[in-house]
């Protein structure tokens, strides 16, 4: 009997393992968003850089850009705001000439 899987689970397991190990220097994500906040100084400051830069740990580093993006959208709607207000009341104006 033998089974379909072309995969040594040996070697899966291992795979596994080392990407567990490596996973957990990693700091927490709620670290992270503080990290990019500014609220961590000091070694852990030093530590989540050091992460992010000289490691460059690709989990870590995606989940820092996952943080930025929901942190523009989060910012993006009080200036999309102000341009459509801005775009509005010219709009108004330049009707205004029209009429
Ligand atoms: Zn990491």
């Amino acid at each position: 009997m033998s089974t379909p899987d072309d995969i040594d689970p040996k070697l899966a397991f291992t795979v596994a393992t080392v990407w567990r190990e490596e996973r957990i220097t990693c700091p927490h994500q709620d670290l992270l968003q503080s990290f990019l906040a500014g609220g961590i100084d000091g070694g852990a400051a030093d530590f989540i850089a050091f992460h992010l830069r000289e490691s460059q740990c690709p989990y870590c580093n995606s989940v820092v850009e996952d943080l930025k993006a929901r942190d523009d959208q989060a910012r993006r709607p009080q200036l999309t705001d102000l341009r459509d207000k801005l775009l509005r009341s010219t709009a108004t104006a330049l009707r205004g000439k029209r009429a």
